[in-house]
């Protein structure tokens, strides 16, 4: 099919834009969808991309699972420990006491990319007006005219041609591949450390290789970067301590640079911004994929639902409508994600000693407090309904 007028154009071929093509398609296959992807259309020249581990909830693995989406590597957390360094306040959440077969699932974000990739070409071939165009910065897509237009194209934290509100929290998050003498299996560790949140997370790769995401200040990150692998897993043992052994061997370092930055209006006129493109957020608490998943799904019920209409229902003022009634039903979940993970990036990132008490009392709550460590692990889950 050659490109013409389309009902929708999705702009970014991210996990997000190709999660929200699918679910279009899948819910109304003759949707007339133009898909414009930045990457390059075979697989093997993103099978060196970002190898990073991403935890996804298990309300993500619900939601994928109804295209196929899951990928096959993937390590399930059981439990998570949460403590501060040299503090105290610790907290330890479980699948048992959540009555969930994991808490969530770590997946190299290349492998949520391929595995979408491949759901969405499976979804394609019951697809006649599909059109997925890959294109570079240099690529004219003006002969794309779409009735609506969804905006995927991500991005991280000061690399977005768009600042809006939001927050520099001044850090940056060196994650690896760290392999250990001792560790848990399906364990995780989130520990909160002077300079930002530590976390060593499980790997599918064996128990004891394990994905390090280690938050501090840039200039520090950066040094650490820097350092020879001996000097950097001397420092990372320091600052972990010994709980899963001596830390072996590290592989793969890179920096990301952290913070805030989201859209108060998520809609304008006929278009919508999803996913990243609508919301960047540290992440503490690994929420930003979940989110920019529940925001395609929910905009793919309600944009089939639309485009399946007669071409005369499918009018302008119906077209902002339907993306006004997505943005209100997004707003709380939204507004809890955002707000939630603004607040423990500050208060875990603060050194303040008022605040550093109330960390330790507040660890110590949801250690005792099983109803608030359920609502807080539901949340993490589910998001807002
Ligand atoms: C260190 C770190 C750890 C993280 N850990 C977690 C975690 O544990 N759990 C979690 O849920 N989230 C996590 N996140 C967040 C998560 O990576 C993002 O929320 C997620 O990648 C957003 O997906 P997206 O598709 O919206 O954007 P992206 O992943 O950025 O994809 C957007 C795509 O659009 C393309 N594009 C850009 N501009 C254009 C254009 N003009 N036209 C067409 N295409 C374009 C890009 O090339 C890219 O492929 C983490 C982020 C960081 C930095």
């Amino acid at each position: 099919m050659s490109a013409t007028n389309f009902d929708i154009a999705i702009q970014g071929g991210g996990p997000v834009g190709l999660a929200c093509a699918a679910w279009c398609l899948q819910k109304f296959p003759e949707a007339k969808i133009a898909l414009l992807d930045r990457n390059p259309a075979d697989d093997a020249d993103l099978a060196t991309a970002d190898s990073r581990g991403v935890a996804l909830s298990h309300g993500s693995k619900l939601l994928l699972d109804t295209i196929n989406a899951w990928p096959t590597e993937c390590a399930d957390i059981h439990r998570v420990h949460i403590s501060q360094a040299g503090r105290f306040g610790r907290a330890l959440m479980t699948r048992e006491e959540l009555g969930q077969d994991a808490l969530g699932h770590i997946i190299r974000y290349r492998d949520i990319h391929l595995t979408l990739r491949k759901a969405l070409r499976d979804i394609q071939t019951n697809s006649p007006n599909f059109f997925w165009n890959h294109i570079d910065t240099q690529t004219n897509t003006s002969d794309i005219q779409a009735k609506c237009v969804v905006h995927a194209e991500g991005g991280l934290f000061k690399t977005q041609d768009w600042v809006e509100s939001g927050r520099d929290y001044e850090q940056s998050a060196l994650v690896g591949l760290v392999e250990v003498e001792n560790a848990t299996p399906h364990q995780a560790w989130e520990r909160f450390t002077s300079e930002g949140p530590l976390a060593v997370l499980p790997s599918h790769y064996s128990p004891n290789i394990l994905n390090l995401v280690w938050c501090g200040a840039p200039s520090s990150s950066q040094a650490r970067l820097a350092l020879s692998d001996a000097d950097f897993l001397k420092s990372l043992q320091a600052e972990f301590g010994s709980r899963i052994g001596q830390f072996l061997k590290i592989q793969d370092r890179r920096l990301y640079e952290l913070g805030l930055n989201y859209r108060k209006e998520i809609t304008q006129g006929n278009e919508v911004w999803i996913g990243n493109a609508a919301q960047t957020l540290h992440p503490v608490a690994g929420q930003g994929l979940n989110l920019g998943l529940r925001d395609a799904y929910l905009l793919a019920e309600k944009l089939s639902a639309l485009f399946s209409k007669s071409e005369d229902q499918k009018t302008p003022l119906a077209i902002e409508n339907t993306l006004q009634n997505y943005a209100q039903s997004r707003k709380a979940d939204r507004s809890a994600t955002i707000g939630l993970i603004d607040f423990m990036a500050r208060i875990f990132t603060s050194n303040l000693l008022p605040i550093v008490i109330g960390r330790g009392l507040a660890l110590s709550a949801l250690q005792w407090l099983p109803p608030i460590k359920t609502a807080l692990a539901r949340q993490m889950m589910f998001g807002r309904r």
